[in-house]
């Protein structure tokens, strides 16, 4: 077997929640995001599929949510499941996250300090566990700040690492190496289950560069408040093949490439029971919406668009939330 190009990191990572407005309104306003398309659910275009970013959508910064409404069972986070999503904030910006969830009424808890830096633990308001963790974001950073809501030196800057619960680490540990993970060290906390402790594993990043491993038995269940799958960047369609083969040359099953309209994705079930998938980083956000309006349309892919009558009629309506200007009051 020939090496696989290695993937730079996490492309997107895709929950599960209840509230479509309470959704965006979290993800929009209290962590301010950029809502960079707005779009269905191919496999039920009754119900939205919203994607949060940074200004220009850039890979490695979409958070995704399949907003399933009230009637969807609360999941529980488990074994087999990405159980922490954490974000990279720049240094110095934890007071103003803290006095911004203290108005807004966030759920969170005190912050703990893991492999030399500092994480505020906090949850969505379905209960997704989220985490900030401060880096020092360099001039040359790839991500792009959003800053209609929260300012620049605070701004939310992509993807830090995602946290796997996995009953059998070893196979997951195995794969990650294959696809251009290196082991980054082991440290133990009291905020994870187990005693094996959590292994850092890095890719070439610097955003979504992370995956952590962590021991943990207790099986999760799917629902709103729980990851529904993780994406990894390969840039190009050959990278994307190459990481395939090598993929299916452990015995696991990668689908064929899928067109997802943004970007061109592989999907398979990793050892533990972790969906994951393979994405290529183009064509983009913006190859169907100028990048000014992004977010702005419902974006109904390919063949919905001829029955958007229909679609529109089925999905309940919610106000993407706007920051309000000066000159709005004049
Ligand atoms: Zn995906």
């Amino acid at each position: 077997m020939t090496n696989p190009t290695p993937t730079p990191g996490i492309h997107h990572v895709t929950c599960i929640a209840s509230d479509p407005q309470r959704n965006l309104d979290f993800w929009v306003e209290t962590l301010g995001l950029r809502l960079v398309k707005r779009s269905i659910n191919q496999d039920d275009p009754s119900t939205y599929h919203f994607f949060f970013a940074d200004a220009e959508g850039n890979p490695g910064t979409s958070m995704t949510f399949f907003p399933w409404g009230a009637d969807v069972p609360r999941g529980k986070v488990g074994s087999g499941q990405v159980s922490r999503t954490a974000f990279r904030v720049p240094e110095g910006s934890l007071d103003y996250w803290e006095d911004r969830f203290e108005e807004y009424g966030v759920d969170y808890d005190d912050r703990i300090e893991r492999f030399g830096e500092t994480v505020l633990p906090l949850r969505d308001p379905d209960g997704l566990p989220i985490e900030l963790v401060e880096v020092e974001v360099p001039a040359d950073d790839p991500t792009v700040p959003w800053t209609e809501f929260v300012p620049e030196d605070a701004a939310i800057r992509g993807f830090h690492s995602v946290t796997l619960w996995l009953a059998d680490p070893d196979p997951t540990e195995d794969l990650l190496r294959t696809m251009g993970f290196e082991e980054a060290g082991t440290e133990a906390s009291e905020h994870d289950p187990g005693d094996g402790g959590r292994t850092r594993f890095a890719a070439s990043g610097p955003v979504g560069q992370y995956v952590d491993v962590v021991s943990a038995i207790e099986g999760g269940r799917q629902g709103h408040g729980t990851v529904h799958h993780v994406a990894f960047q390969t840039p190009t369609d050959a990278d994307q093949e190459s990481m395939r083969r090598a993929v299916a040359s452990k015995g696991l099953r990668p689908t064929q490439q899928i067109d997802r309209h943004w970007f061109r994705s592989v999907y398979f079930r990793e050892f533990a029971g972790v969906l994951f998938e393979l994405a290529t980083n183009g064509p983009g956000y913006d190859s169907d919406e100028p990048l000014d309006d992004l977010g702005g349309r419902l974006v109904l892919p390919g063949t919905f668009e001829d029955r958007r009558e229909e679609i529109e009629a089925d999905l309940v309506d919610v106000t993407i939330p706007r920051a309000e200007t000066a000159e709005a009051d004049d």
